[in-house]
This record gives C-alpha cells, structure tokens and sequence, in this order.
C-alpha cells in the first residue's frame, strides 16, 4: 500500500511539472521539445507502474503466476522504460554535441525498436508471495543491458565535454548516473523495489530549474538580444559621432567662408543673394545634422536637460526675430504677446525651451501659405513655479484626423510626400514631443484639415529671486557695457588644427579681432612654440587630430613650467555632453564647430577683453 501511496504521489508531482511546463511561454529549442517527451514519458511510466501495483495487489497469490495481464503490463513498463533511456540519450549526445538531431533519434530509436522487440518475444519470470512482487529473466536483462549501455554513453558525453562539467545542464546527467547506479546497488538486494520512475520525475525536476526552465531560457534569449541590442546601439553612436564629425568639418569651412564673404563690399548684390543662399542651404544641413543627433542621443538615454537662470523676454525677442526671418517673403501676419507678469528671469533649460518653441514656429510657417501665425504665452504662477502655456497657431494646411496620432512618430511627414517644396525631415516634432516630456511638460494639438493648427505646450519653470535675481541683473548690465565687438590689438592667438581650412576659416572669423593670429597643424608644433617660450594670450585647440589629439597635447601642455594660457577646445564632434566633458577635462571653454559668430565673441571677451 506504501509502495502504491509513494507511486500516487509520484505521479501527482509528475503532472504538476507537465501542466507548468504546458501552460508556460516556451522557447523554441530542440532540447525544449526533448524536454517535454521525457516529461511525458516519465509520467506515462509511473501511469504504468501504478497501474501494476494495482493489478498485483488485487491479485490473489495463486492465480499470479497465470496472469497474462500482469505479465503484458510488466513489459509494457519494461518497453516505456526503454524509451526513457532512448530519448535521455538523445538529450545527452544533443547537449554535448548539437550534431544532426535526426541521425541521433534515428540511431538511438532503433535501438529502441529492436530492443522492445526482444523484450516482446523473450519470456519474462515473475516473483510475488503476497507480499513482495518482482520481475526478472532475459526480457528484464535486455532492459539492464541498455540501460549499462545508455549509461556509459552519457557517461562518455560527460567525459568528453568534462572541461563544461560545471554548466547547468550537465546537472541531470550526472544525478542520473550517480542515483541509477545507487538504485542498481539497492536492487541486487531488494529487487522489489523499483526506483527507475521516480528517479526520472525528479531528472525532470532537475532539468527543468537547471536548463528547461523556460523563464531562464526566456530570460537568456533576452539577455542575448539586449547585449546585441547593447553593442549596435553603441556602434550607432559611434557611427553618428563621426558622422557629424565629418559633415561638421566641411561644413564649418562652408558657412566661415560665406560668413566672411557676404560682408565682403567688392561682390556685387547678385553675387551677395547667392552666398546668402549658400548660408540658408547651410544652415539647413546643421539643422538636419543636429536634429539627428538629437534624436538618437534621446534614444539612447544621453540626452540631459540642463537648468540654468535665463531671461525670458531675451529668449521670446530671439524667437521672434527667428520666425521673421523665416516668414521671408512670404506674406503672412504675423502676431505674438506674451503674458506680461512672467517674470524677467526663470530658471530650465533655455536651449531646450528655445529649441521646441522655435520648431512649431517653423513649421507654422512652413506650413501656412496664407493667412496668420499666432504666437502666444500665458502663465499661471504657483509659488515659485511657474506653468507657462505655448500657443502656436496657425491658419495653414492644417493635419489631417487620422494622421494626428502619428504626428510625433520619427521621420513621419505627413500629406507632404507631394509637395517637395516644403523642406523637412519629419523628426522636429518627435524631437519636440520628446524633449517636451523630458522638461516635464505637456504639448497637444488641435487641427483642422483645410483650416489650420493649434499647438499648445505646457511647461513648469521656476521663478528666481532674491539674491539669486540680483546677482543675474549685475552681470547682464556687465554684458550690455560696450559694444559686441571689440578689437584685441597687440594680443596674440595660436589656433591649432590639422585641417588647412579650419586653420583659414579660423583666421578668417578672428580677422575682426584684429589680433595676431597664428595658425599651426599639430599637437606638436603647438607643445613645441610653447617649449620655445613664444606668448599666447589664447589658444584654440582642436582635439580630433591625428597622431596627438588635442587632450593629449593638453596633458603635455600642463606639463609645461607656468604655463597659464587659456586653451579653448575645438570640436566639430557635437555629440552630447561634450561641452562639459571638455570643461571636466581641464579646459577652460569649448567652442563647436561651425563655430558660431556670437560663441566665439563670448570667449574673445571672456579671455582677450
Ligand atoms: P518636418 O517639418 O521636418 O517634416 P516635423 O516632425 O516637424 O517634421 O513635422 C511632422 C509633420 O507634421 C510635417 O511633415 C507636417 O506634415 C506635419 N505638421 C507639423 N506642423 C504642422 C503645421 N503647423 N501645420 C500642418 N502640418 C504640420
């Protein structure tokens, strides 16, 4: 009655570990499927064996040994205990060597075949005094010799792959072979007893925390696919960091020499439209150039907003200014106001504010033929938050319903394929809608086809005060002294740059300075003038330069007694965070390349005024 109770429970375990398995998510792998026939067979072996039990104890003693019921189901054990030897040998060559699955199965079923064949034919004794009941003889000894047979074989996949022992799913062999041969010993002296079923619901426990579990194989596949995901993400960044470095570097030279032209008094006024052109193409280029740094550095988590105190009515004076320029010729009313009790100064990330204003702005213009384009901020003041409310609307062509939901989605332009006058890439507003959100803000759309659009973003900045407010009043009348440009004769410039047009659209931007500039090609050349004990009042060092780059001649420089020139780093790399891993570094500015007018002013004030 034990033995039946202990086989009952056995069994119950049994189908609890198949429903779980069933029921769960899997992966699709061939030892999965091996997995689940083992499981099955497992189950339908201690099925059997119950069902002997059974059998034998409602057997009365004398008609046993007449039983042909009791002797077809002894073999019928006999034959599924085969299969589980055949299909765990299958599992064992699969694991060790993930050869061909078919050639194994095909081997080790045959094998199979032939084997229940033999048990079929041969006789089989049977021992039972009412008490204790076992099977022995030749169709008992063909299972004992393939299971020595299949036991040596897993033992030789254990040997040969002995270095990955340790792996997990190497686990259920050796339990297996360590509790069979422990079962066998127990069985020379209690032949009763049978362990093989059960030794197999626990190899199937085994393997399914070791190696079958599908949540760790699930969680595997993903940890694989995130690694992958890792590594190209990376090769994605490094590809855009060279990416805009290379277009930054001819395009630097391109707007420096329009720039220095268009103020050129010899060229005559067709020729001045044409460089103009150059500009707006130009600027067009970086636009799209930042726009997919942009991008990709919000995907990847680098993007930081950055807060500083900022004056407002500054920021909305550009805005407009901007968006003029843009109108262009075309002939549209423009309106803006602003909310007159915003407070001078406010504390965010004014390139950012700027940056997603500007973009509905443009494309409010660029997207109205006729009519009107509304430029609007209210606040609502909450202690010292401020919620400022961004309207822009316009009377143009307005977004179609069923296209809205895909506004802000990357490289999206919507009813706009056609019309290819209309300049754009499609990624200004899923940059804006992104940024947005970053802030901790909120933006929405209103849209009549035909008609026109409303965008309206929301967005918390705080207000600044006190000390905080005194102190930024004292510094912009200290910037409003003077006039924007001053000229620093008699201070000297060292500009180093391995490309030769950098050097001149250098030399061509500090021309208004009328300082000394001097121009050299390398980290060397520089280290070496310094050496010499030539004076500089500045020096604006590129850093991607071959041999010496433009930090390791900045190691070499410090190295220098007293040296205590300011040196600016020279980029065109715009990748994210690069002004302040500059200034981390030990450099006392930064200036990106195409290097803007109104920067570079900044820093000839900073250091030669
Ligand atoms: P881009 O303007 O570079 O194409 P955006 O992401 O800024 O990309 O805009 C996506 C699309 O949304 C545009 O292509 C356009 O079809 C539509 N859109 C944006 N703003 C407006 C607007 N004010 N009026 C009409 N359509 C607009």
């Amino acid at each position: 009655m034990g033995t039946t109770l202990f086989l009952a429970s056995a069994i119950g375990f049994s189908l609890i570990l198949l429903i779980v398995f069933f029921t769960k998510k899997k992966v699709k792998s061939v030892e999965n499927r091996i997995f689940s026939i083992i499981s099955i067979v497992n189950a339908l072996g201690l099925i059997i064996e119950l069902v002997l039990q059974i059998l034998v104890l409602s057997t009365p003693v004398e008609l046993f040994q007449n039983s042909l019921l009791i002797t077809i189901w002894s073999k019928l054990y006999l034959i599924i205990m085969l299969l589980w030897f055949a299909i765990f040998t299958i599992y064992a060559i699969q694991i060790s060597f993930s050869n061909n699955i078919k050639k194994t199965s095909l081997f080790c079923l045959s094998i199979f075949f032939i084997s229940s064949l033999l048990i079929c034919i041969l006789p089989i004794s049977k021992y039972y005094d009412g008490n204790i009941m076992y099977t022995y003889g030749a169709a008992v000894n063909v299972l004992k010799i393939v299971g020595v047979i299949s036991m040596i074989s897993w033992i030789i996949c254990l040997l040969i792959n002995i270095r990955e022992i340790k792996a997990k799913k190497y686990y259920p062999i050796i339990f297996v072979v360590i509790f069979i041969f422990i079962s066998s010993i127990i069985q020379i002296y209690k032949p009763e007893i049978l362990l093989l079923t059960v030794i197999g619901t626990l190899s199937a426990y085994i393997m399914f925390f070791t190696i079958e579990n599908p949540d760790i194989k699930l969680i595997e596949q993903l940890n694989e696919a995130r690694d992958r995901a890792d590594k190209a993400n990376s090769a994605k960044s490094e590809f855009l960091s060279s990416m805009s470095h290379e277009i930054r570097t001819p395009l630097n030279a391109i707007v420096g020499f329009s720039n220095g032209l268009i103020e050129n008094d010899k060229l005559d006024s067709e020729s001045k439209d044409d460089v103009k052109n150059i500009i707006m193409a130009s600027d067009a280029l970086l636009e799209l150039v930042n726009g997919i740094l942009d991008i990709s550095k919000i995907e990847a988590g680098k993007l930081e907003i950055i807060d500083t105190y900022y004056s407002f009515p500054k920021i909305f004076d550009e805005l407009v200014l901007l968006t003029k320029a843009r109108l262009g010729e075309k002939p549209l009313e423009f309106n803006y106001t602003y909310d007159k009790s915003i407070p001078e100064y406010l504390y965010g990330d004014a390139t950012r504010v700027k940056q997603v204003i500007l973009n509905l702005l443009t494309n409010s213009v660029k997207y109205t033929n006729t009519g009107f384009v509304n430029f609007r901020i209210n606040s609502i003041i909450k202690g010292d938050v401020i919620r400022l409310i961004i309207s822009v609307e316009d009377s143009g062509i307005g977004i179609k319903k069923e296209n809205i939901d895909k506004l802000f989605g990357r490289f999206e332009r919507l009813g706009v394929e056609k019309d290819t006058t209309v300049e754009g890439t499609g990624l200004g507003l899923a940059i804006t809608k992104k940024l947005v959100e970053m802030m901790g803000g909120k933006i929405v759309v209103q849209s009549v086809y035909g008609k026109g659009s409303l965008f309206t973003i929301s967005l918390d900045q705080k207000i600044v005060s006190g000390s905080e407010l005194e102190k930024l009043k004292k510094e912009e009348s200290a910037k409003e002294e003077g006039p924007s440009l001053f000229e620093a004769i008699n201070k000297k410039v060292l500009v180093v740059d391995d490309n030769n047009l950098n050097l001149k659209v250098a030399k061509r931007l500090l021309d208004p300075y009328k300082c000394d500039v001097e121009c050299v090609g390398s980290g060397f050349e520089c280290i070496e003038r310094i050496v010499n004990g030539e004076k500089y009042d500045l020096i604006l060092l590129d850093d991607m330069m071959p041999k010496m780059s433009g930090k390791e001649t900045f190691d070499k420089l410090k190295e220098v007694p007293e040296f205590n020139i300011p040196v600016v780093a020279l980029t065109a790399n715009a990748i994210s965070g690069m002004k302040e891993e500059y200034l981390k570094y030990g450099f006392n500015d930064y200036l990106s390349k195409p290097i803007e007018k109104d920067e570079l002013n900044r820093v000839m004030k900073k250091y030669l005024k």
